[in-house]
């Protein structure tokens, strides 16, 4: 059976994937994380109109004289919607936030005044402008708050609210199923007889596609003789894709594959490691099924899977990044190896660990996926060789 290419894979999942992609309207306290579709403009300006940034007296700037007293006309609180004028001679109590009155053009502060009975005097004169807070100031009605692309932090929600955007459109989240195959396996947690294996194929699959945009809603575990189609058929009525762990190479159970060898394609893709992938279609749904070794999946997801799921959530493409070999690798013609990596802040990257795919523990040191080219067989220190990040 011939390779398929690693690009030619992760194509075919991007295009089996694209159908999720759609978009929502969520409240802005739904929205932290989400990805925006479009631009959003201020529906009004910031500050809306012009006002105290200070409790002190809205004053003409030019009738202030320094220890004369000056009479307090009105008083003027956050929220009153419509203060007279300033009349000439006098000042206004006027509290932060509160609308400025037509007339006055400064703000001394409480602290450089001393107000007794109807008057009030100043320890200083104001500048023209002093403690005022001007319409639009921060931003105009109609000017860009936020661009499109963006993954809402509360700091962007705060400027949509303040700007008047009670609901933002976003990228949906595809809704993900996982399934991990393998009688042998055990929940974490529970005591592990001989022969069994606990199983962690599901908390990567499941945080890697949080992570990238997607939602889990259903997560288990089939044995290899019998419930498989039963865990399909629930994961397929809640989720818009399902992704398997296991169950797809040449061995004698292998129920992923003999369930579903008929509805697409499964194959070795030309990696190393994370071989025997497929990809098919049960039910009208997409199913992506990779290896069950715990270090295959996780460079499976990495470099099959990672970028359609971003794709349809709306998020940018994951970058590589060039680092330096500090020591020689050699590697299988004819394959794309994917090595764990540790990438260090010097620009230089680190082989952790060996090749074998069960060394989950020792993955867990590595920051970094190093790719060594399908021609390669031998690359020496000091090569600069692509990397790509691993999820955080
Ligand atoms: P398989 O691809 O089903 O032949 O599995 C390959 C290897 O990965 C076997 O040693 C399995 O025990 C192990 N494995 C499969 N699924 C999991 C899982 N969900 N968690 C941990 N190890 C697994
Ligand atoms: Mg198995």
């Amino acid at each position: 059976m011939s390779r398929r290419h690693v690009s030619v894979h992760r194509t075919a999942i991007t295009d089996a994937l694209a159908e999720l992609s759609g978009r929502e309207t969520v409240p802005l306290a739904r929205a932290r994380g989400r990805v925006l579709v479009a631009d959003v403009a201020a529906l009004a300006p910031m500050p809306a109109f012009d006002n105290s940034a200070m409790d002190g007296f809205a004053v003409r700037a030019a009738e202030v004289v320094i220890d004369s007293p000056l009479p307090v006309a009105t008083r003027i609180f956050a929220g009153d919607t419509g203060p007279g004028p300033l009349l000439p001679g006098t000042v206004a109590a006027i509290m932060t936030g509160a609308p400025l009155p037509a007339g006055a053009d400064a703000v001394v502060p409480v602290e450089q005044s001393d107000e007794r009975a109807d008057t009030v005097s100043f320890s200083a004169a104001p500048d023209v402008g002093a403690f005022i807070r001007r319409a639009a100031a921060d931003v105009a009605a109609g000017t860009l708050v936020v661009p499109g692309g963006t993954v809402l932090a509360p700091r962007h929600l705060a400027a949509l609210a303040a700007t008047g955007t009670a609901a933002v459109d976003v990228f949906r989240r595809p809704r993900v199923a996982v399934i991990s195959t393998g009688s042998e396996l055990v929940s974490p947690g529970a005591p592990l007889a001989f022969g069994q294996v606990y199983e962690s194929n599901s908390v990567i699959l499941a945080a890697l596609c949080t992570a990238h945009g997607a939602q889990v809603t259903y997560a288990d575990r089939a044995g290899d003789d019998g419930d498989f189609e039963q865990k399909l058929a629930a994961a397929v009525a809640t989720a818009d894709v399902v992704l398997t762990s296991g169950g797809v190479s040449m061995g004698e159970r292998e129920p992923v594959r003999d369930l579903l060898s008929d509805t697409g394609w499964f194959g070795p893709v030309a990696m190393q490691p994370g071989g025997p992938q497929g990809l098919t279609r049960w039910r009208d749904t997409p199913v992506i099924s990779l290896p069950g070794n715990p270090v295959s999946v996780m460079v499976s997801f990495e470099v099959l899977v990672r970028s359609a799921l971003r794709s349809v959530s709306g998020l940018p493409e994951v970058q590589p990044t060039s680092a330096t070999l500090v020591a020689d690798v050699t590697s299988i013609a004819g394959k794309t190896q994917y090595l764990r990596g540790c990438l260090q802040a010097d620009g230089t990257v680190e082989v952790v660990g060996g090749a074998g795919s069960h060394l989950v523990a020792t993955a867990a040191n590595s920051n970094v996926l190093i790719e060594i080219d399908s021609a390669a067989e031998y690359l020496p220190a000091g090569q600069e060789v692509p990397t790509w990040p691993l999820t955080q």
